[in-house]
């Protein structure tokens, strides 16, 4: 196992700088356009396909050659200080994409990655579609079902998704459907969808609070006919694998949990970067803007504010770090991933409400970015889990017991 480090090599610095250049020079001036339109911004993610940030190679490089786990939450969080939006809008097939690597083989991973990209030329999105709109904590309330089609070797997959990034206007779609109802969340299997399979159709598009240029909507599955070979990691596995739940035989719970965790780090360096967004603007207003015959960070209490979110920040960075070392290493103990989520999402939420309060009357104001950064912060107490959920596998973790 590599030692734990905080010392950025050569390669990730110069990465680190290379998309913050993206964020400050076309992330960043675009994002309160694609707020307000409420679009996915289909030419900004253009460009970061033609510099290669948006591709599937981007991901592999982040992921696959970096042992320190730290490049990929360096990267996020230089995207998401330029705009969350937007950032979600390039980052949001990578859900698709981690869904495929988590469940599928080398040759499903092989075929279906590159097409949640496509290239600049020909943009290709790509989907997770899990929750529902009866389910979206409780995983074992799905209702989407998967029936085998054993005539022709097809999987018919009918159900409503709920609240799927890139829902309805990806190419590929990775849905969670419900083989084996008996055995609840145990007798799920996930399948690919491919590009414009006729049954599956975008439903309700949703008006949000916050990320308002990433794209959200319902995916309405109707007699969706998907060949066998779209099941992720094959039939064979799948039988097993039921077999042995059926049996009472302990599942792979365990390495599912290891998966789910070590993805958490990424999510906080997202919420991370919109905290140091908005701090690091609140921090020059508070130098510039006089009241009563000085600047107002002449004041403790504008101060010590901005001390605290300075320090919130380091400090959570700190975790997610840690985090995503652990995760690298297959090592963590009591939860850190979730830790380093639950704490990013609260301590952006948090930061971005003090920015306000720095800005005062002109922070309530659209003029300023404060306002958004506070609503896309929001997301991160709820997406990828929830701060209550967070909780709930910190608090397993820890105690050992199974809480409720
Ligand atoms: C912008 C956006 C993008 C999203 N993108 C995707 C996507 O791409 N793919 C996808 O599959 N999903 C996606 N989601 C769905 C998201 O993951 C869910 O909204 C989230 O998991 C919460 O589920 P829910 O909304 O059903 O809330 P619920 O599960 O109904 O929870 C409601 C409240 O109850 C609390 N709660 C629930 N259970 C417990 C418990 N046991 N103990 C204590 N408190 C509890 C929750 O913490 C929450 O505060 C997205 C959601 C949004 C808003």
């Amino acid at each position: 196992m590599d030692d734990f480090s905080l010392q950025l090599n050569d390669e990730q610095i110069q990465l680190r700088d290379w998309v913050h250049g993206f964020a400050e020079d076309v992330v960043r001036p675009a994002a309160e356009e694609w707020d307000e339109r409420e679009e996915f911004p289909y030419p900004i993610v253009e460009q970061a396909a033609q510099i290669g940030l948006y591709g599937w190679e981007f991901l592999a490089n982040a992921t696959m050659n970096d042992k320190s786990g730290l490049t990929l939450p360096l990267a996020i969080e230089e995207l998401f200080w330029g705009d969350a939006g937007i950032g979600m809008a390039i980052m949001g097939s990578g859900l698709a994409a981690a869904g495929i690597m988590a469940s599928g083989t080398d040759e499903q991973v092989m075929e279906w990655v590159p097409q949640c990209y496509g290239s600049a030329d020909d943009l290709q999105l790509g989907a997770f579609c899990g929750s529902e709109p009866d389910a979206g904590s409780d995983v074992a309330g799905y209702r989407t079902r998967a029936v085998y089609d054993e005539a022709t070797d097809e999987w018919v997959l009918d159900g409503t998704k709920a609240w799927i990034t890139n829902g309805g206007i990806a190419d590929v779609h990775v849905v969670v459907g419900v083989v084996d109802p008996e055995l609840r969340a145990k007798g799920h299997a996930s399948f690919v969808v491919p590009p414009g399979t006729p049954g599956l159709s975008q439903g309700q598009k949703y008006k949000k609070h916050g990320i308002r240029a990433s794209h959200t909507a319902e995916v309405v599955l109707d007699g969706v006919r998907v060949p066998g070979r779209c099941l992720l990691g094959g039939k064979e596995k799948l039988d097993e694998r039921l077999a042995r739940v059926r049996e009472g035989k302990p599942g792979n719970a365990q390495a599912a949990m290891q998966t789910f965790e070590a993805t958490r780090p990424a999510v906080g360096a997202q919420a991370i970067g919109i905290a140091r967004a908005a701090y690091e603007y609140s921090l020059e207003y508070a130098k510039e803007r006089h009241a009563f015959g000085r600047p107002i960070i002449m004041n403790q209490g504008i101060a010590f504010m901005l001390a605290d979110m300075a320090t919130e920040i380091e400090a959570t960075r700190a975790l997610i770090w840690r985090a995503a070392w652990l995760g690298k290493q297959r090592a963590f103990v009591n939860a850190e991933g979730s830790m380093a989520k639950l704490k990013a999402g609260r301590v952006a939420t948090w930061v971005t409400e003090r920015a306000i309060q720095i800005l005062g009357g002109y922070g309530y104001t659209r003029e300023y970015p404060v306002e958004r950064w506070h609503r896309d912060a929001k997301i991160h107490d709820i997406f990828e889990g929830t701060e209550q959920i967070q909780q709930l596998v910190v608090s397993r973790a820890i105690s050992g017991l199974r809480i409720e």
